[in-house]
């Protein structure tokens, strides 16, 4: 596994790669790698013949009160477990690198993805992930890059804004990758006490509940959204939404028969939690 900490050995190999007409797959990560990016990592290598990951704990997209200065940093160990799979080239970008100083423009999100859902509660977060994935994707010029449906808006942000862009990129989403209790794979679940690591579960079973009474009878769904939201706040989350969208553009939904996304976002003690599942409505609404 090449280990590039600079672009140029980044930049440098993906020319001889290209040369040779292999076709190029890209993993973003902000590092302290579970097996859900390591998921990523084995989707991209099922569709391309290298696969670079990123590691880089991106500043723009924390708020000033979120959690950028603990967020676990493993790098040795990162690139242990992606060199275990067969990773082809880690990149591990200095801040100066992907950030130099002098900056003639900005990358903004608009209302419709930005303030909705995880763009009310953490604003500026989706324009900063914009703005370091087109750095990256400048930087490493790939064919292919694989997102997870966990972070479900970044991943629909993301695959319309590389089209609007004209990135010449094949968007793939791979599945959320979750504990035997269902609870997503996460970074942030370290933070959890042993109490709150046993209730957190609770978020992918009330998904899969609301999922199941939609599909089972012809109940109004904001009823059934509110009692779900209200019951997890009874068992100690405090919720920032729950909401039902169209899976593809994430707009509210209006109409029968459609693909749809329930996502929720919830605190447990001072730790974020969030997930998501898509399923096909029957029902009138
Ligand atoms: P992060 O390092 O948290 O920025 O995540 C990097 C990539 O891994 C993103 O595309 C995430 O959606 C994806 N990811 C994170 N957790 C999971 C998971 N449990 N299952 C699948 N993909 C994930």
């Amino acid at each position: 596994m090449i280990v590039a900490n600079n672009r140029e050995l980044l930049r440098e190999t993906v020319q001889a790669w290209r040369n040779a007409q292999l076709k190029i797959g890209f993993v973003p990560t902000m590092g302290n790698l579970h097996a859900g990016h390591l998921a990523l990592v084995k989707e991209a290598q099922q569709h391309c013949d290298k696969v670079i990951v990123s590691i880089f704990v991106n500043p723009t997209q924390f708020g000033p009160s979120e959690d950028f200065d603990r967020y676990p940093r493993t790098e040795q160990q990162d690139c242990q477990l992606l060199k275990a799979c067969h990773t082809d080239l880690v990149y591990l970008p200095t801040e100066l690198e992907l950030y130099p100083t002098g900056r003639t423009t900005k990358t903004q999100i608009l209302p419709a993805y930005a303030d909705i859902l995880c763009g009310i509660h953490r604003p500026g977060h989706f324009s900063g992930v914009a703005q370091v994935v087109i750095k990256l994707f400048n930087l490493v010029q790939p064919d292919v890059a694989v997102f997870g449906q966990k972070d479900y808006q970044q991943l629909t942000m993301l695959r319309q804004m590389t089209q609007e862009l004209n990135f010449p990129i094949e968007i793939i989403a791979a599945p959320t990758v979750r504990e035997e209790d269902g609870l997503a794979l996460s970074s942030r679940n370290q933070y959890l006490t042993k109490q709150q690591r046993e209730v957190a579960p609770c978020l992918y079973q009330t998904l899969t509940d609301v999922r199941d009474r939609l599909l089972s009878a012809k109940l109004n769904f904001a009823t059934v959204i509110e009692e779900a939201s209200n019951l997890l706040e009874e068992k100690g989350f405090k919720v920032e939404y729950l909401e039902l969208r169209d899976s593809t553009d994430l707009s509210i939904v209006s109409s029968a028969q459609k693909e749809v996304t329930l996502l929720v976002a919830a605190y447990l003690g001072k730790t974020r939690l969030i997930d998501n599942l898509s399923f096909t409505l029957n029902n009138e609404i």
